[in-house]
């Protein structure tokens, strides 16, 4: 187990040099975040002593039921799933950065409860540049409205937009819902905020369309099926 995690990540991390080299772009410049959803904490701690330092969970649930098992580490975490609003107090005792925020219910919700607490928070704002109806995210049109009202509270740092691409075996027609997330930073006139996009399946395409962060579970931990659930967080089936 430890040897094929090990021997994934150099993949992946190689799959983002070449990826980078190809796009004639500074391996420096793009982060992996290691999706650890489903993934059991002595796993994930193989990864982090291999040298890996961010993480992003889907669920809160799993942030508190692993907490122990990796409390030691000194590690950058962030929320990547649907985030409720009647979770954000539980959140932010273990998370850094939001990486999902996509609504202004939400963003209220947030600014309330780090108000109350005294901090501030990093956060992306996730669009569905996919335009699936399945997908959770602010739609194109509607993010500079979010972003003007995140701002406006002061508790809240945006660092950058988040998608997640449309997934399909063929890159080209992956390529449009990334391409589209770093049109909508340019059309902001926001060149500062960072792209979090790339998965399994599209960190290639995604780091040619100007990626900043890609986030990576299957290729490294391996599939997720649990007997016969399939992992849809991401999407509004429930
Ligand atoms: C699960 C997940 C990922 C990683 O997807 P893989 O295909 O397993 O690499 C990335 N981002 C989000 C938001 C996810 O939920």
């Amino acid at each position: 187990m430890k040897a094929t995690i090990i021997s994934n990540i150099q993949a992946v991390r190689q799959r983002i040099k070449a990826a980078c080299n190809l796009a004639g772009r500074d391996v420096q410049d793009v982060q992996l975040l290691l999706a650890t959803k489903t993934v059991p904490p002595e796993k994930i701690r193989i990864a982090i002593e291999a040298g890996e330092t961010l993480i992003g969970e889907n669920k809160v649930q799993e942030f508190r039921d692993k907490q122990e098992a990796l409390q030691d580490l000194h590690i950058e975490r962030h929320f990547i799933g649907h985030l409720q609003t009647n979770k954000v107090k539980d959140v932010l005792k273990y998370v850094s950065c939001i990486q999902s925020l996509d609504r202004i219910v939400l963003a209220q919700e947030l600014d309330k409860r780090l108000q109350s607490e005294g901090r501030s928070l990093d956060v992306f704002i996730q669009v569905n540049t996919s335009y699936e109806e399945s997908k959770f995210g602010v739609a194109p049109e509607a993010v500079e409205t979010l972003i003007k009202n995140v701002q406006s509270y002061g508790t809240m740092h945006i660092k950058g937009l988040m998608t997640i691409g449309l997934l399909d075996v063929e890159v080209e027609k992956m390529r449009p819902s990334l391409r589209l997330l770093r049109e909508i930073r340019e059309r902001l006139g926001m060149p500062q905020l960072q792209l979090s996009m790339g998965m399994s399946q599209d960190l290639e395409p995604a780091i040619a369309e100007g990626s900043n962060i890609v986030r990576v579970g299957t290729s490294i931990f391996g599939n997720r099926f649990l007997g016969k659930e399939i992992w849809n967080e991401n999407e509004n089936i429930s």
